[in-house]
């Protein structure tokens, strides 16, 4: 009799990726990202190789530079020794597989590192998806024993910001001359910065950004011994040698250690947890309910049954 356990496909999958097969990786990758039978297997095998790596959210508007600024970053932590991967997300693209193909070129200086891994995810259309896939798809990179894992995610709107609460550190960038600072207020972007880059700052109105940001964060309230989100200027376009992109990564590891000795890192992953296992059951549910919503929305919306009474009907079919 064997009594030793076999290593499943997926455990070897794993292994695989974690000593540097890009193939492997990818493989699990589009597993998990494509909903497949096996997806939860994989994320179950992999669970216990989870937890290691550190995760950057990097969001702003378009054309602020954010896949200058990654591909900068990624140059910067490579030179510190570090194994990066980057996951280009794009809420606004229908594109399969295409999307994103211009951070792919500007970071084909990376191409050729076997220590740097670049995936580009899109919504198809299908934003629930896409909002559920990241979370699978940083749990992949984080077991193949990636140190960082960098999120880009082009940061219009609230599912935007949902991605970029993904992430341990979120860093929101910001440039002069594109509605910059007050139109990322609006899309919430500001209230979820652990970081702030003013990049461009060759361009002169970049200061005015820097003082619209300042006087944002005045009229906040931080807690003593809490996080002052600081106010990088850098420019991105100069690479990982630009004193801005130093000053970024210095600052990413000081927030890194301020979440780690605050508790801050824990009680964050266990609210996404929390996050991603309400989706989880959510959806479940709603997958479950096969009652007609309509013949009991038409009897609520004349007036023959009472909502609460609908929703109670709908449930306790669910349950069966
Ligand atoms: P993204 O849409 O946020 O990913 O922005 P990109 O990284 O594609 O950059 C948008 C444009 O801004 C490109 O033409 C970049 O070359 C340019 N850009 C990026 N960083 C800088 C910078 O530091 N200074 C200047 N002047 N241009 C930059």
């Amino acid at each position: 009799m064997n009594t030793v356990a076999r290593p499943t496909h997926a455990e070897n999958e794993v292994d695989r990726a974690r000593s540097g097969d890009v193939r492997a990786l990818a493989r699990l990758l589009s597993l998990v990202e494509d909903e497949s039978p096996r997806m939860r297997e994989v994320i179950r095998d992999l669970l216990p190789q989870t937890g290691q790596a550190r995760i950057v959210g990097l969001t702003g508007a378009p054309g602020v530079g954010k896949s200058t600024l990654t591909g900068a970053l990624v140059g910067a932590f490579r030179a510190a020794g570090r194994r990066v991967a980057v996951l280009a997300v794009d809420p606004t693209s229908p594109f399969t597989g295409g999307a994103l193909l211009g951070d792919r070129i500007r970071m084909q200086e990376h191409a050729t590192d076997e220590e740097v891994f670049i995936r580009s995810m899109a919504s198809r259309g299908h934003l629930g998806g896409l909002a559920a896939a990241t979370p699978r798809a940083v749990r992949v990179l984080d077991a193949a024993g990636f140190d960082l894992i960098i999120i880009e995610t082009v940061g219009v709107g609230q599912a935007e910001v949902a991605v970029a609460s993904l992430a341990d550190s979120v860093v929101v960038l910001l440039a002069p001359g594109l509605g910059d600072a007050i139109q990322a207020a609006k899309a919430g972007l500001l209230e979820v910065a652990d970081l702030y880059v003013v990049n461009k700052a060759d361009k002169p109105d970049a200061q005015q950004v820097v003082r619209d940001v300042r006087n944002m964060l005045a009229l906040g309230s931080f807690e003593p011994g809490g996080w002052k989100p600081p106010i990088i200027t850098a420019t991105a376009a100069n690479g990982p040698r630009d004193e801005g992109v130093a000053e970024l990564v210095t600052r990413l590891d000081a927030h890194w250690d301020w979440l780690c000795a605050s508790g801050e890192l824990k009680r964050r992953r266990h609210a996404r947890a929390r996050e991603e296992i309400t989706a989880l059951a959510l959806a479940t549910l709603r997958d479950r309910v096969t009652k007609d919503v309509d013949e009991l929305a038409a009897r609520v919306a004349d007036g023959t049954l009472d909502p609460f009474q609908a929703a109670e009907e709908i449930l306790t079919e669910a349950e069966d």
